[in-house]
């Protein structure tokens, strides 16, 4: 193993893909002073347009914000971006109404471009003399017995291999070190590619006439109607992205029977007639638009000896519903700085303890991403979950230092991680829903009430998670 000590410069890495983790790892290893080349198999997004391919916009929340607190960003990504303080929900007569995200009025999650946040990290991270990125450079295959990558660069055809002292992959979901991984057979690797057997597909709410908005801005919509749904999410430019979340074969209405403009349109008026009243270009967007499959993937281990290791979607992409798989990225790149602050000497011992703190985390996050599909799709909607929501709002504003709803603790809660909010916020949901189905409490609540709930339900949150943990060692959760 080779001895990292505090000598960055003395260190080549190479990232491949300059994607939103990329970039940030890229521009964060800058600041450290290593020598960092990341090759992008697509052209510069900022000279060229180029469809994102997918998400046109995310939502950015706190543990996000950490990886821009940490490289020193935080006001230029506030500037780009919308205030989202809760779901509206949209329900088939056309009727809204607004769900917060917490009680707390400054948690709040945020829409944000994917385009422009990837191009500030781009620039920002240039601005480092020992940081370089290579446009139109695909990585084809990596060598990680030897620290070497094999190249394509789209524009001359040709191939060439670069080495390194250590090799990054932050290429997606579709990582090409992790096929290498795969299909080098040269250790155990385990990999799991699970997807959901719905799809998605982008379509949009133009701006109004005057620039406006042509609905409530500062909110992530959601059409939830059990099987499916449609959400939007604002842009600086007074459209929205919409999204629609669709089984491929199942139900009266999928993707593979959506052939013409006038299901299309009939879907539409049926299901989502007030979002349709504003989408005259639904036609055009559906059928110029991709459909595209959803689905998770783990995998382990994430690194070879000190040579190579997966960062980002590469080693845990996830479904979208929990509006974390960027933030999950980004914070990844602040616990492997964390951990650079450690202080070991080897590469290896860095990658090992890296995932060792990191996996238990974006294992829950996957799993949690999937309990929110349903939540969003289906169960918004319902009496129970949104007298659940009421009681929540009341403990957090009660108790806005001693308590978070589960949603609070995943996104808002930047100090504990991802599994330790998973376990929290299973048991507090199971006991809120447990203590309405037995008429143990009501949604219209005093505050002596409330202090009285928040006391019981601390016990039986407790209780909860035991039988939550054991069933989880006895493999039934
Ligand atoms: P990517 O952003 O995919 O970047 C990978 C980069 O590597 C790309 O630039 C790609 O061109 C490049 N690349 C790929 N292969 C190669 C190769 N062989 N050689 C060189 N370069 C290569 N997350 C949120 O936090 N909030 C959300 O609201 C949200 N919504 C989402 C909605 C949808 C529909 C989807 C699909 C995802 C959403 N996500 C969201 C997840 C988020 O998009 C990802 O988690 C995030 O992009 C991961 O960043 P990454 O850099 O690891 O991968």
């Amino acid at each position: 193993s080779r001895n990292v000590g505090i000598d960055g410069a003395s260190q080549n890495i190479l990232i491949i893909g300059a994607g939103l983790c990329g970039s940030l790892l890229a521009l964060r290893l800058g600041q450290r002073g290593y020598n960092v080349n990341v090759y992008e198999k697509r052209p510069d997004l900022r000279t060229v347009d180029i469809s994102a391919g997918r998400s046109i916009n995310l939502a950015f929340s706190d543990r996000g914000n950490k990886g821009m607190k940490l490289v020193g960003l935080e006001d230029n990504v506030k500037a780009l971006c919308i205030p989202m303080h809760g779901r509206m929900i949209h329900d088939k007569d056309g009727n809204t109404f607004m769900s917060n995200y917490s009680g707390r009025d400054y948690e709040y999650i945020n829409s944000i471009s994917r385009e422009d946040l990837n191009a500030l990290l781009l620039t920002e991270a240039e601005k480092h003399d020992n940081v370089n990125i290579h446009f139109n450079k695909g990585c084809k295959s990596v060598d990680f017995e030897n620290t070497t990558a094999l190249f394509k660069d789209y524009l001359d055809k040709s191939e060439f291999i670069e080495d390194a002292d250590v090799i990054i992959a932050t290429d997606g979901a579709g990582s090409n070190l992790r096929k290498s991984y795969y299909l080098g057979r040269k250790f155990l690797f385990s990999f799991s590619q699970n997807y959901l057997t719905h799809g998605y597909k982008e379509l949009s709410i133009l701006p109004a006439e005057d620039g406006g908005y042509k609905t409530f801005k500062n909110a992530l919509h959601i059409w939830p109607r059990g099987d499916f749904m449609i959400i939007a999410l604002p842009n600086l430019d007074g459209s929205f992205t919409v999204t629609l979340f669709l089984s491929y074969g199942e139900g009266e209405y999928n993707f593979n029977n959506l052939t013409t403009p006038e299901i299309v349109t009939e879907f539409f008026e049926k299901e989502f007639p007030d979002a349709l009243a504003i989408m005259p270009n639904l036609v055009d967007d559906f059928f110029e638009n991709p459909t595209a499959p959803l689905g998770t993937i783990k995998c382990s281990p994430w690194h070879y000896k000190g040579n190579t290791l997966l960062m980002g979607d590469s080693a845990h992409a996830i479904v979208p519903f929990y509006g974390q798989g960027m933030n999950a990225s980004f914070e990844d790149v602040v616990e492997f700085d964390a951990v650079l602050d450690e202080g070991h000497d080897n590469w290896e011992a860095i990658f090992k303890a890296y995932e060792k703190r990191r996996k238990p985390d974006t294992d829950a996050i996957a799993d949690l991403a999937i309990d929110n599909f349903h939540e969003m799709k289906d169960h918004v909607g319902q009496a129970i979950f949104q007298e659940k929501r009421k009681i929540e709002m009341a403990l957090e504003k009660a108790f806005p230092d001693d308590y978070s709803s589960k949603y609070s603790l995943v996104t808002f809660n930047e100090d504990i991680g991802y599994r330790e909010a998973m376990l929290k916020g299973r048991a507090q949901d199971k006991a809120i829903l447990n203590m309405l189905a037995d008429g143990e409490v009501s949604t219209a609540l005093d505050l002596t009430e409330i202090k009285n709930l928040k006391t019981i339900l601390d016990k039986v949150t407790e209780e909860t998670r035991a039988i939550l943990e054991d069933d989880e060692i006895a493999g039934l959760s």
